[in-house]
């Protein structure tokens, strides 16, 4: 090796220490969670047992001296972890870690940029869940909601035997259904893209999820819907995979069920389950075509409708109208006076309304002298 190597290899190392020196303080943040004692267990309740109690083993990092934040934040994970009870009778023990993460380079750096959401992350072997703040503030209650319970949810999967190495639709789709995530629109955006055979695959989604937004979208619909098909054969309702998690629970039966959904006959078999479920294409197609024609008629009836209603109102008014002109025409002059009394006080009303508000102030307190 020459001189000159030597020098530019020394220029190397003082680079490299450089950037370490630099990327190390978001590191340092990041290990400033303690390594926890207690041993993180996914437990699988009794039909009889209660709902949690409230001092739950969470645990909030990085709000600093902000206790309202951290009381939101706890207030959240503990209703999550309520509805992953109620959904599946899983629970967990031991700690589990909600960190809130202000800066955006330091999330990206702690969570290794994953493109699954940009309001939240979570890692179920350091049983941490990484909240992006900038993306938590924009979100409204129930969105939060959805991705604490989201990301728990990912905690729970990860830490079962069955859980740790499910392909990337399997997972999601299951923690969808632990979160109660999905709705009409989710439900329409797939029935469309299942007409126009738009629909991903399960094969192009075991190990990565399109980084487009539509597209990514509509993986993790068929997540969805695949685990739907896979818990439905256990007998499962949507939305609460109890008997799902008690199979991935299970030492043997677990490992062999996810093994079996990497295996690319049973995985095409669910796929094709999954789109039967759908139902036909063409029906969709059909659908889609006529939709844009029904709803002009539903507008059409509406308008219809406010305008046949606005008449008989309009009418009914007239039909008044005439009525107190006929009872106005037989009033006696004490009735008139009474009526006309009653005027001079709406004028006056209208002069209130009129006065600036310290004239009004000054009448007031004139009329109290
Ligand atoms: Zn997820």
């Amino acid at each position: 090796m020459k001189h000159r190597d030597h020098l530019s290899l020394a220029f190397w190392l003082a680079l490299l220490v450089a950037l370490l020196v630099l990327v190390s303080g978001p590191v340092r943040a990041q290990t400033l969670i303690e390594e926890p004692e207690d041993k993180f267990q996914v437990v699988l309740l009794g039909d009889q047992e209660q709902q949690a109690a409230r001092p739950g083993p969470l645990k909030i990092v990085g709000t600093g001296e902000n206790d309202a934040l951290s009381a939101h934040l706890e207030d959240v994970a503990f209703q999550a972890r309520g509805r992953l009870r109620s959904a599946t009778r899983v629970d967990w023990q031991g700690t589990a870690f909600i960190v809130w993460v202000e800066n955006e380079r330091d999330y990206r750096q702690f969570t290794g940029m994953s493109p699954e959401f940009t309001a939240a992350a979570a890692s179920a072997e350091r049983r941490t869940v990484w909240i992006n703040a900038a993306a938590w503030k924009k979100s409204d209650p129930q969105t939060q909601l959805h991705v604490m319970t989201h990301e728990l949810g990912h905690l729970l999967v990860g830490n079962l035997p069955g859980g740790r190495d499910l392909p990337l639709w399997a997972e999601e789709g299951l923690v969808m259904h632990l979160a109660g995530e999905w709705g009409l629109e989710q439900s329409l955006a797939v029935s469309r893209a299942h007409a126009l055979g738009q629909l991903p695959a399960l094969e192009q989604l075991e190990s990565r999820f399109p980084t487009d937004p539509e597209m990514q979208s509509l993986a993790y619909g068929v997540g969805y819907l695949a685990v739907r098909e896979i818990a439905g054969s256990l007998g499962d309702g949507p939305g609460a995979p109890a008997r799902l998690m008690r199979r991935l629970a299970d030492e043997t039966a677990g490992p062999r069920m996810s093994g079996n959904l990497w295996d690319p006959t049973i995985r095409d078999g669910w796929d094709l389950r999954m789109r039967e479920s759908l139902g036909g294409r063409f029906t969709h197609l059909m659908i889609l075509i006529s939709s844009g024609a029904t709803l002009w008629v539903l507008i059409m009836a509406l308008a219809f409708w406010a305008w046949a209603k606005k008449r008989a109102r309009r009418r009914a008014a007239d039909q008044k109208e005439e009525e107190e002109e006929a009872w106005a025409a037989s009033l006696t002059e004490d009735d008139v006076r009474e009526v006309w009394g009653a005027k001079e006080d709406e004028q006056e009303a209208k002069a209130e309304e009129d006065e600036y508000p310290w004239e009004r102030w000054e009448r007031l307190k004139e009329e109290e002298e």
